[in-house]
């Protein structure tokens, strides 16, 4: 599996790895809380039904020296983030993709390449992006041009939206100075 530079770089000079011990057990908010005291301490749910959801959850999930990862078929083991870190990883990933048209489907194909996972990465991710205006902007406007039959990224809308936003244009011709 190929990890683009930039997503490694971010991980590899992150104070998250400083924090890791934050999404240890102990913190009752967190999704994992539930699938690490099981798998460390054998705590089960006091509910029949609530027990075999969580047995057939945490076979998904493994315990490597107190971090939770989730398992794989065919990729390396992912490692779990509670909110803070997701909310961290989801940042940075965004600069990167900030301002694209692909809004949040770029998002969530970066954040599926860090080897992170949170179960609500995709709700969040398009949560993000829809809570960027920068995002938010760039993206309608691609819709209006997408929809200009070829015009598109070619007239007079869609260049002071360039300028405005320091982009350079680089379809610039003779027929259009
Ligand atoms: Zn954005």
């Amino acid at each position: 599996m190929v990890i683009p530079s930039q997503v490694l770089s971010f991980v590899q000079v992150s104070p998250l790895i400083d924090c890791v011990s934050v999404q240890e057990v102990g913190f009752e908010n967190y999704w994992t809380t539930l699938i690490v005291s099981y798998l460390k301490e054998g705590v089960l749910p006091e509910e029949k039904e609530a027990t075999r959801k969580l047995k057939v959850k945490a076979a998904c999930f493994i315990l490597i020296k107190d971090i939770l990862y989730k398992r794989g078929f065919s990729r390396p083991y992912l490692r779990c983030l509670g909110p803070e870190e997701a909310d961290y990883v989801t940042r940075e990933v965004h600069k990167e993709i900030c301002g694209n048209h692909s809004g949040s489907h770029l998002l969530i194909q970066k954040l599926n390449m860090t080897r992170y996972y949170w179960p609500t990465m995709q709700k969040d991710a398009h949560a993000y992006v829809m809570a960027c205006n920068k995002c938010q902007r760039f993206g309608n406007l691609i819709r209006v041009f997408v929809s200009d039959n070829g015009k598109q990224f070619d007239n007079d809308t869609f260049r002071d939206f360039c300028s405005e936003q320091g982009i350079k244009n680089h379809y610039s011709s003779p027929a259009h100075p």
